[in-house]
């Protein structure tokens, strides 16, 4: 008999989810708390733009709908680091040819949920999960209208309701020796938008990543279809430079001005924008068990929930719909099965993305204005150029190898990190970096680790 499958959150998890386990034959239902996003704008100043890249195209792939999203999205090659005297630095993300995308959020869950009507999944806008008996299989929902609690029967039940999931909470509160672990940085963040100059021209760099790094507190921007730009601040809740003290208009005036003099130039209304946009916390989730029996999986940022620093969080729950894809192939109708596998494979990738994204956020607001860094970088560019199999940088491996876990990516970053600190301490190291034997060296010093 067709399995029934409740999907809980219509984000963008939940909706390619909902593809993937369509274009297999179960009947599906998608429920969401939100209204419909395609007939109802969306909520300024929340993350408008992301970062997509070849975990998430790969999973995109599969379910045949990469092509639209390419027409919805722009490459971008590489950093383009500002720093406080107006100057700047590009520094590229992998080899030639090799590009992150910004796509925006609401376009990509809109198509998602478009072609999932066109597979015959069923979406139930303003349907709230309160809580999942798991013995019977029901899933309750408060319905926006009367807030009445309507059961739905369900064989198999994902969670893909994002970081507060209420999924989680309700697996949480049934399941004996449940982890749990939430920790937030002492960063929140508040977007902010360049717009478009004449004629839909870019301000900026368009094929860029932009970053303004200021040490305990970072600017980024990523460009958006219609010229403008999507800047998120990052910065400390309290302490000398935060949110608290940015109190009056003059106070952020002398803030911006002093810190990212060449980005307000392009945002007369900074400082409205300031105070009308919301600040918003920063949060990393890691739970487990992820699964129930035969019966009920977390998926998505409800599983994992990281911080945005590598650009990941998306890609990675794209990732685990493509996972799981693969599991269905292997283990057929045996749901006890993939979904043992499912936590098996994908419980320590979730951590070990977790634990990236939090490195890169020292990286990004600190290290990447530092001169020794970015020589390093230097380095270990020239290091992959010159061994593109045997040398792949942390990002690389992260951003552009999805063949490579994320576990592995983390323990290889982990080796190449002790190995460059090592090299970097050698003397006269601006005339040798370059010097093949040199080189050769620091390859033979990571296998020998391997
Ligand atoms: P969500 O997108 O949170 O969707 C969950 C859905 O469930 C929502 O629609 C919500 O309304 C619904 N829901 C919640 N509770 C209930 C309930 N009780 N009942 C029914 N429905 C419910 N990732 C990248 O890959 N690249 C990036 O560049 C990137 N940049 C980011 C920048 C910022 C500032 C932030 C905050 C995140 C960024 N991410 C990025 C992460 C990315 O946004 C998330 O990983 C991704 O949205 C997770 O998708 P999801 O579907 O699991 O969860």
């Amino acid at each position: 008999m067709q399995k029934e499958i409740v999907i809980i959150g219509a984000g963008l998890v939940g909706s390619l989810l909902s593809i993937y386990m369509a274009k297999r034959g179960y009947r599906v239902r998608v429920y969401e708390r939100r209204s419909d996003m395609r007939r109802v704008a969306m909520q300024a100043g929340r993350s408008i733009n992301l970062a997509l890249s070849d975990r998430g195209i790969k999973a995109l792939h599969k379910v045949g709908i990469m092509d639209e999203i390419r027409s919805i999205s722009i490459p971008m090659h590489g950093r383009y680091i500002h720093a406080k005297d107006g100057s700047h630095v590009q520094q590229a993300y992998g080899k030639s040819g090799q590009f992150i995308n910004s796509v925006s959020r609401g376009e990509l869950n809109k198509k998602l949920m478009d072609l999932a009507e066109q597979h015959q999944v069923q979406f139930y806008f303003e349907h709230k999960c309160s809580h999942i008996d798991f013995e019977q299989g029901h899933v309750y929902f408060e319905t926006a209208n009367d807030g009445a609690i309507e059961p739905v029967q369900a064989d198999l039940i994902f969670g893909s309701d994002g970081a507060y999931s209420a999924a989680r909470l309700s697996h949480q509160l049934q399941q004996d020796r449940f982890q749990y672990q939430q920790y937030f940085i002492d960063c929140g963040y508040k977007e902010l938008t360049i717009p478009a100059g004449p004629n839909g021209t870019f301000l900026l760099e368009q094929h860029a990543l932009h970053i303004w790094p200021r040490k305990d507190y970072m600017l980024i921007a990523l460009p958006n279809l219609d010229g403008s730009f999507t800047c998120t601040l990052f910065f400390p809740y309290e302490g000398a430079q935060s949110f608290e003290q940015l109190k009056t208009d003059a106070d952020i005036q002398g803030f911006f001005e002093a810190e990212f003099a060449d980005a307000i130039v392009h945002m007369p209304d900074y400082v409205q924008q300031f105070k009308r946009n919301p600040t918003a916390s920063l949060v990393t989730v890691k739970c487990y068990p992820w699964i129930k029996n035969d019966r009920f999986a977390l998926i998505g940022d409800a599983a994992h929930a990281i911080v945005p620093f590598f650009g990941q969080g998306m890609n990675c729950g794209f990732e685990d719909c493509d996972v799981l894809d693969e599991l269905m192939t292997t283990w057929g109708e045996d749901w006890t099965k993939i979904l043992e596998e499912y936590q098996r494979l994908r419980k320590p990738d979730g951590d070990a993305i977790a634990d990236l994204a939090i490195y890169n956020f020292v990286e990004m607001r600190d290290r990447v204005a530092d001169p020794r860094f970015l020589f390093q970088k230097k380095i270990e560019g020239l290091l992959h150029e010159t061994y593109p199999d045997r040398w792949i940088p942390a990002y690389a491996q992260v951003t552009f190898s999805p063949h490579i876990r994320y576990s592995e990516a983390l323990a290889n970053g982990q080796k190449q990190e002790a190995i460059m600190q090592e090299a970097m301490r050698t003397p006269d190291l601006e005339s040798k970096w370059q010097d093949p034997a040199f080189l050769a060296g620091i390859i033979e010093a990571l296998e020998q680790k391997s």
